[in-house]
């Protein structure tokens, strides 16, 4: 079976059927195997890692320890269940220390993207699911249909508006990330990266953007492409996906045949794009000439893939 990208394996089974039952999430919650995991301000608990340990760990305290948490959270979310274990999250960014109290001593709060490569794919998806979560619930507190505060029901998977009951569910909003590349195998073929001028200097990476509404994934594709380099796409094909939640997204990956052709760059979207072979890129990767962007990403395992011919 395909090897998940980061932060894609499952963790939990989401148990979607139990998120209206009321009694069965408080006698969850009072369980003493149950665990809370926390988000703030765009950072996630983690537990650094022990001697023999795969990399850091999720941060996971007993959910009954963290009582107070869960008492003054505006909503707690259910995560799901893994072996009999129930998995909560809240959100504490309104607190200025958030390791004061229950916490204390529990671990730490680190960007996702910086320790998610390390950590195992089961606990970086935990992670990523809580974080997606809490900004969702940050970014919905009011309604967009009449402007009335909303609720959080459904265990944490639903808001309500106080107002015009409007119902608001958790989105995620695609973006589409492909390679672009000549079609031809080993030394023949060519790819197309392209860099961003606020990137590091020499950094080099697929192509991506936003799906924009009315669109198909593959047009979004065909479309990304030839705004930012003047490239025509003639076929696309989906390889795998990737929870992005910085801070909402979900990256969708593809690889995308050209014939090729001269390249017209979009400075507004990007500083320079260009067609590289499998020789090209080797010789400036060596030579630290170029750089990619890290195996953490789906970019990368595109760009790996090609390299090796593996597409
Ligand atoms: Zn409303």
């Amino acid at each position: 079976m395909r090897s998940y990208n980061a932060l894609a394996e499952p963790a939990v089974d989401r148990r979607s059927e139990r998120r209206g039952d009321a009694d069965w999430l408080a006698r969850r919650l009072a369980d003493p195997n149950s665990r809370l995991t926390a988000v703030w301000r765009e950072r996630s608990l983690v537990f650094d890692a022990h001697a023999g340990d795969q990399g850091p760990a999720p941060g996971m305290v007993p959910a009954v320890e963290a009582r107070g948490l869960v008492e003054q959270a505006e909503e707690v979310v259910f995560l799901g269940e893994a072996e009999g274990v129930a998995y909560f999250s809240v959100d504490l960014s309104d607190r200025e220390d958030p390791l004061a109290g229950p916490l204390r001593g529990a671990g730490r709060f680190v960007e996702l993207r910086q320790v998610g490569a390390a950590m195992s794919g089961q606990g970086g998806n935990l992670l990523a699911y809580a974080r997606a979560m809490a900004t969702w619930h940050r970014r919905h507190r009011f309604c967009g249909q009449c402007g009335a505060a909303t609720a959080s029901r459904q265990a944490g998977h639903l808001r309500v508006c106080t107002g015009c009951g409007a119902e608001h569910f958790p989105r995620t909003d695609p973006a589409v990330i492909m390679l672009v590349h000549t079609g031809a195998a080993a030394e023949d073929g060519s790819c197309l990266l392209g860099r961003q001028a606020s990137w590091p200097p020499g950094m080099f990476s697929a192509l991506a953007g936003f799906v924009e509404p009315g669109e198909s994934l593959e047009s979004a594709v065909a479309r990304e492409v030839l705004e930012e380099t003047g490239i025509a796409v003639d076929s696309v094909r989906y390889h795998s996906s990737q929870p992005w939640p910085f801070p909402t997204s979900i990256m969708l990956g593809f690889y995308a045949t050209s014939p090729g052709g001269d390249v017209r760059v979009d400075t507004e979207e990007l500083e320079q794009a260009v067609w590289a072979t499998r020789a090209e890129l080797e010789y400036a990767l060596r030579a630290r000439e170029v750089r990619l962007p890290p195996p953490f990403s789906i970019a990368r395992r595109l760009i790996d893939n090609w390299l090796r011919d593996e597409r």
